[in-house]
């Protein structure tokens, strides 16, 4: 099938053309027949880099009003934004949490790229541009098993379809076991496929050898005789060595940060080939392969990477970069993430090592994938990782045009593993995608946005609406009444709902701020209790470090973790401080976490009292990535507080200057 056949105007087919595809791969051409281009709801469970953006496409250009495209990650929400907005005659908005577009610019957008939550933030706030929606398309539509975001999406959808039942939904999967069940309860045709643009083959390491699934078996020898050298490392450095020798590129998966900081610095002894700025720094014995003629050029990237923070975590990446190696994590700073992903991309350096969620993200292609380590560590034990989550690894090897073949790997230590690592995660499907709306967490949220956005008034209502999710749709007898029933008692105890002697319920106006706000209902309790002690202390003791503490103990924070070591410090911090702290500490029921909080809060207060980013990574054991999270976090945590602060009546200055600071 051709993409001039299509019903689409010249000038996209041109557009297209420019871009390389002008003839449909077999899932699109699918996806044409199911009827994406008229109108019909369709669900695409194909493998990464099949060419599911140009399905969106095609939904998007060819209906009959605006669109949206709901993405679950930021990073490549940017990526998809660029890529709408360069569509002829196309004009994009964006609303994702960063660079977005004014709220009001959206109405006028032909196609909006958004994140699940600033969906359901946009409807709970009733803005317009929702309603004229003509096709909706959902990237990783998977998600829906994931916790809190998977119910989010969910309940978007089943409200969007609520509102406007003639809306198209494009959605589109991972292969998972179950895509006939999103399919069902999207009323959508379904199209599977395992084809992909480049062949894929998996194989696992183990004494000496990979066997592959193809039948094939490569003699991989490795030499583990250095008793300090721990065997996966070596057979990593092997099976990374031999793929940049051959003229690719690899990603090493391993299981934590430190792990993936580690193995980067392995790698810098294996001198990959690099071509450098012909001074003849780094790059090793490398023969002239056909990337270092495409110019892998480490020294530059390690250059950008020093140009873009001077952090120890950064002048460590830049370090391994001039040796074309990168370590990828969730505490890197965004901007040295989108570097390192971006010179990959560019063929300038020969391997990141990396956490597992470097899979779930961006488009990073490599020759060859190595999986050292199935197992992640979860605070209690070790936890194999998810089928889907490997093979979204796995998924990754295999450029288009540039390799005949991807290639990924599995490390074991020996043939018994093999044989458990084969049947686990070679021969084994994904897991099959499961509702996650049942958790009360979840319900209180959704239970308590429906009143308040007005789309229910009373429990009945609010079940007939959770009537069209995707977990009723699965649950032969869904009955949620029990639980909805349980999350409205708690609540009306809370003060978010009230309840009338006819079955009405309706949204107090706290509980309606807390639904605008989008913090969950039990970060808008914690903020009250914060402004209702605040009005007790003297006006001198309610500081900027008062407000951090308040926002910092809430489940929309994210945690920081207390090592045994700091732990005093952080005692003795909030002892020294108590009286400017909205908590008593003899009196909370988890102690641990509110010192945790203390924590946090101490850096954010430290931060906007002009301490740098090094010297809080340093002091408090934290990545600058992990710096970045929470100040974003902290910068909409604090805005809802002042709103609640505004709806009680009580006056906190500290809110609005902490916020200016951040
Ligand atoms: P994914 O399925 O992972 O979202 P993308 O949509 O990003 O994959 O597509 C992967 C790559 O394949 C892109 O570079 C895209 O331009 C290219 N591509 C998509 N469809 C075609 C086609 N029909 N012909 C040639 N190249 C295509």
């Amino acid at each position: 099938m051709r993409v001039a056949d299509l019903p689409l105007a010249p000038e996209y087919v041109d557009h297209f053309a420019a871009r390389g595809i002008e003839e449909l791969y077999p899932p699109q051409a699918a996806a044409v027949e199911a009827g994406v281009c008229e109108g019909g709801n369709v669900v695409a469970a194909v493998p990464t880099a099949s060419g599911k953006t140009f399905v969106a496409e095609l939904a998007l250009l060819t209906a009959d009003g605006p669109g949206l495209y709901v993405c679950p990650l930021r990073a490549l929400a940017r990526e998809k934004f660029e890529e709408f907005d360069a569509l002829p005659g196309v004009d994009a908005g964006i609303s994702t949490g960063d660079y977005d577009s004014a709220a009001s610019e959206l109405a006028g957008k032909d196609v909006v790229v958004a994140t699940s939550e600033k969906v359901d933030s946009a409807i709970r706030n009733g803005a317009e541009w929702v309603d004229d929606l003509a096709c909706v398309v959902v990237d990783e539509v998977h998600l829906l098993g994931a916790e809190g975001r998977g119910p989010t999406l969910e309940v978007t959808l089943a409200t969007l379809r609520r509102e406007a039942p003639d809306v198209q939904v494009v959605a589109l999967s991972a292969t998972v076991a179950n895509p006939a069940d999103i399919a069902d309860w999207l009323d959508a045709e379904l199209v599977e496929s395992t084809w992909r643009p480049v062949d894929l083959r998996v194989g696992i390491h183990a004494e000496d050898a990979v066997r592959f699934d193809d039948g094939t078996e490569q003699s991989v020898p490795v030499d583990t005789a250095d008793p300090a050298a721990s065997a996966d490392t070596e057979v990593t450095a092997e099976l990374v060595r031999g793929a940049v020798a051959d003229g690719g590129q690899a990603l090493a998966f391993v299981r934590s940060r430190r792990e993936a900081e580690a193995l980067a610095d392995r790698l810098t002894d294996e001198r990959l080939p690099t071509v450098v700025d012909g001074t003849g720094r780094p790059g090793g014995d490398g023969a002239g392969t056909a990337d270092r003629d495409a110019g892998l050029d480490a020294a530059a990237v390690a250059e950008e990477l020093r140009e873009a923070g001077g952090t120890e975590t950064g002048e460590r990446l830049a370090e391994a970069a001039a040796w074309g190696v990168a370590f990828h994590h969730a505490g890197l700073s965004s901007d040295h993430r989108a570097l390192v992903e971006r010179a990959f991309r560019e063929r300038r350096l020969a391997v990141i090592c990396a956490t597992p969620t470097l899979a779930a993200g961006v488009n990073v292609p490599a020759r060859r994938v190595v999986v050292r380590d199935q197992q992640r560590y979860t605070g209690s034990g070790h936890e194999w990782l998810p089928v889907l989550e490997v093979h979204q690894m796995c998924g990754r090897a295999g450029r288009p045009h540039l390799d005949p073949y991807g290639e990924a790997v599995l490390v074991a230590a020996d043939a018994d593993e093999r044989a458990e690592l084969w049947d686990r995660y070679v021969t084994a499907g994904a897991e099959a995608v499961e509702s996650k709306l049942r958790d009360p967490a979840a319900l209180r949220t959704h239970t308590l946005a429906l009143v308040a956005s007005g789309f229910a008034a009373s429990q009945a209502e609010v079940l007939d609406a959770l009537a069209e999710t995707f977990y009723a749709s699965r649950t032969p007898n869904p009955d949620l009444g029990g639980v909805v029933g349980d999350a409205v008692a708690s609540l009306v105890d809370d003060g978010l709902l009230t309840a009338g002697d006819d079955g009405g319920i309706a949204a107090t106006p706290v509980g309606a701020q807390v639904s605008r706000q989008y913090v969950t209902p039990d970060t808008g309790v914690r903020i009250v209790e914060a402004l209702r002690r605040v009005e007790a202390m003297a006006a001198e003791d309610v500081t900027e470090l008062t407000a951090f503490e308040a926002i910092c103990d809430t489940p929309d924070m994210v945690d920081t973790y207390l090592g045994n070591a700091e732990r005093a410090a952080i005692y003795q911090f909030a002892r020294t401080r108590s009286a400017e702290l909205t908590t008593d500490m003899t009196a909370t029921d988890d102690f641990e976490g509110w010192l945790e909080s203390v924590k946090t809060a101490r850096i954010l207060a430290e931060w906007v009292e002009g301490a740098s980013v090094e010297e809080l990574v340093a002091s408090y054991r934290i990545g600058p990535g992990d710096l970045e999270s929470r100040i974003e976090r902290a910068e909409w945590l604090l805005g809802a507080a002042e709103a609640l602060a505004e709806e009680l009546d009580v006056s906190m200055p500290a809110l609005a200057s902490a916020r200016a600071k951040l």
